[in-house]
């Protein structure tokens, strides 16, 4: 049996643990015995929740308990949420005020068995901190706190009178001393102590201890309850050895586990309280107070009713939690993978070579090139950059509504039915033309930056006009925060390109002066990725990288931050002479393995890479593409590898020791990185590495 698979005795206890809790909440033999029912309640059924603290212990990670605070709490707030409406009904806000809401939520919970998971919660804090601060007396100062916890519960009676006042203070701040101050950290931490120790303990004797324990318990409990001692009776000094015993026990005995029974014992924890009044509410039909003396009744329909609506709850959310992680499961076809690291090595090399005083307004135009704009502009927030650039009102809305911050200047053209994207999104809006600055005027005040055509024959206004640009900064609506160009000829520095990239930046800079003349001091800009590359000294406050950025040009210091990964779904034999794909026009010239892919030209692989024109990578080997590329599929020839069903295939990135980039496609495809990248289709999921 493998580690996991030992300790199933202690799923067993949990269902027995949660009906002693039933029992503890209907006192089943009250009216049969009453002694009996002391011991069924008050003794035997107090081992119950420490062993569910003790159980939390034994699996909780102490040392990182993040992961197990976040379940607890997130699960505390549902069921918090479910027993709100009868919490109120009972009247447990009747003389509501923030201190009581605050205290129950910390201590004592919304409902009467709800206590659990704030207990739970903080006993895990105090374990963690405890053993962090000094392991060696962690176990010492939690024997302390329940020692503390005591004199407030069961031996509340000789608690001489000076202690007395100093408890009033506590239960003014919670109700019981069995909380996760004093009651659960001991068990945890008994629990996480068990699970690390290597001792075998001799079951026979752990069975002598456990029952010798048990029977100091018992008398424990029951010279307190005759001497009247208790204010309430969960916490006995010889309930420690016992569950010690018990746990030990328990793990003693090697049988596999059954999770399914940990998650039915904690929804029969949780729904049990609602059963009883379910069960006292209709039994009111048949008399007003049908259970007095019927309390036996009550707790065997109460325990049956659990267990049927746990059940149920646990078929139900688990068919929830899978169709949860069916719609949320991003690689399970074609997916995009960010490495972050690789982005931020980026950014701080574009940030060394830029001009002086100048800020990165990267493109994130087209989904960030097809890396997912959220996704990258988020990264990019927190790393400091305040300024973006995107080609229309609905990308920079889209920011924004994710959160966002920073300048977000659209470079196209926005129609006026979505001017009032600009202002509610405080979105920067691209002046293209006069006319267009005049509309933009007539609609009220946004803000702009004013674009100039210096050579493009694009966007923006003639570099010639100036008394037009003079006349979009008179506009009384219009706030110009900036002007730029673009370069249209920067990604060589070949003498004709040179010459005609300094022309523009002339005719550019002619105009900032201008405007300076006249006492307009906009923020200019006018490097685009090829242009901080190769023509840095042109300066700008801004430089609007794209491509750089995504690692898409040739340059060693710049790493690719996007892969484009699918899967393999089915691999198959094809005969000598047999054609492949549409239109039979690849043909196996011999026996060969053909495998599908999971990606298609909607995908954003181009369709032009049909018939061998490139390549994927499985397992660090190359595997050409075969037959033309499908909408959604494409076949590769993996006559030289072994493949199956599920392999993951890299259309853009590394395997092993293979490489292919954006670069090599775009080179095959006769196009640019720009295009290969930004094709890639809304299907293809984003994902971070
Ligand atoms: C797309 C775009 C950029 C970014 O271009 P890259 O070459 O990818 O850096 C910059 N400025 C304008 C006006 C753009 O349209």
């Amino acid at each position: 049996m493998t580690e996991n698979e030992k300790s199933g005795m202690f799923d067993w206890f949990r269902m027995i643990a949660a009906i002693l809790v039933i029992s503890i909440h209907t006192s089943p033999l009250e009216t049969i015995n009453p002694y009996a029912d002391i011991f069924l309640t008050r003794i035997i059924s107090r081992t119950a929740v420490p062993f569910f603290f003790m159980v939390t212990g034994f699996y909780t990670n102490l040392e990182r308990p993040k992961s197990a605070i976040l379940k607890l709490t997130k699960m505390y707030l549902a069921v918090t949420l479910l027993y709100l409406p009868l919490s109120i009904y009972s009247g447990y806000f009747s003389g509501f005020s923030l201190g009581k809401a605050l205290k129950m939520l910390v201590f004592d919970g919304y409902y009467y068995h709800l206590w659990y998971f704030p207990a739970c919660i903080m006993g895990i804090f105090i374990v963690h901190f405890l053993e962090k601060i000094s392991a060696k007396n962690a176990f010492a100062i939690a024997i302390i706190l329940y020692i503390i916890g005591v004199f407030g519960d069961s031996y509340y009676g000789i608690a001489l009178p000076p202690l007395k006042i100093f408890y009033s203070i506590l239960f003014s701040v919670f109700s019981y001393t069995r909380n996760g101050l004093f009651f659960a950290p001991i068990f945890l931490l008994l629990g996480s102590i068990l699970k690390k120790t290597s001792v075998k303990f001799d079951p026979k004797k752990v069975v002598v201890a456990a029952e010798i324990s048990f029977v100091l318990m018992t008398a424990e409990a029951f010279l307190l309850k005759c001497s009247n001692t208790p204010r309430h009776d969960s916490m006995y000094v010889f309930l420690i050895p016992t569950m010690l015993f018990l746990f030990a026990l328990l793990n003693s005995v090697k049988i596999r586990q059954q999770p399914i029974l940990r998650k039915i014992s904690m929804w029969i924890y949780i729904i049990h309280p609602l059963i009883i009044i379910v069960l006292r509410g209709i039994s009111k039909i048949f008399s007003e107070n049908f259970f007095e003396k019927r309390e036996l009744l009550l707790f065997i329909l109460t325990a049956v009713f659990s267990f049927i609506f746990s059940i149920f709850a646990v078929i139900i959310t688990r068919k929830a939690r899978n169709l949860y992680n069916a719609l949320h499961c991003p690689t399970a076809r074609a997916w995009a993978e960010i490495d972050v690291n690789a982005l931020r090595n980026n950014v701080e090399f574009l940030r060394k070579i830029s001009p002086k005083n100048s800020e990165l307004m990267p493109a994130v135009k087209a989904n960030a090139y097809g890396h997912g704009a959220v996704l990258i502009a988020q990264e990019l927030n927190k790393m400091g950059v305040r300024a973006f650039c995107v080609a229309t009102a609905d990308e920079g809305a889209e920011l924004r509504k994710h959160g966002i911050r920073g300048e977000i200047l659209i470079l196209g053209y926005t129609h006026p039915a979505q001017f009032p994207l600009l202002r509610f999104f405080r979105l920067s809006q691209t002046i293209v033309s006069y006319e267009y600055a005049k509309m933009l005027n007539n609609y009220g005040k946004i803000h702009c930056h004013i674009g100039i055509d210096t050579g493009m024959r694009r966007l923006g206004i003639r570099s010639e006009e100036q008394g037009k640009i003079q006349r979009i900064f008179e506009m009384k609506n219009l706030v110009i925060d900036g002007i730029f160009t673009h370069l249209s000829a920067d990604e060589t520095t070949s003498p004709s390109d040179m010459s005609f990239t300094e022309q523009q930046s002339e005719r550019f800079y002619n105009i900032v002066e201008s405007l300076a003349e006249s006492g307009y001091y906009p923020k200019v800009h006018l490097l685009a990725s090829y242009g901080l590359l190769n023509y840095s000294y042109l300066g700008g406050d801004y430089v609007r990288v794209g491509i750089a950025l995504y690692g898409g040009v040739e340059n060693t210091k710049l790493l690719p931050v996007l892969s484009l990964k699918t899967r393999v779904t089915s691999v198959r034999k094809v005969y000598k002479g047999e054609p492949i794909g549409y239109g039979l026009t690849s043909v196996a010239n011999e026996d060969m393995h053909v495998a599908s892919l999971a990606i298609g030209y909607a995908d954003g692989l181009p369709r032009a890479l049909s018939d061998g024109q490139c390549s994927v990578l499985i397992n660090g080997q190359r595997a050409p593409i075969i037959g033309k590329i499908c909408m959604d599929q494409a076949i590769i020839d993996v006559s030289q590898m072994q493949v199956k069903q599920g392999d993951i295939a890299v259309v853009i990135g590394t395997s092993g020791d293979e490489m292919i980039t954006a670069n090599e496609i775009a080179a095959r495809a006769d196009t640019i990185p720009n295009d290969i990248l930004s094709r890639i289709g809304s299907r293809v999921v984003v994902c971070k590495k």
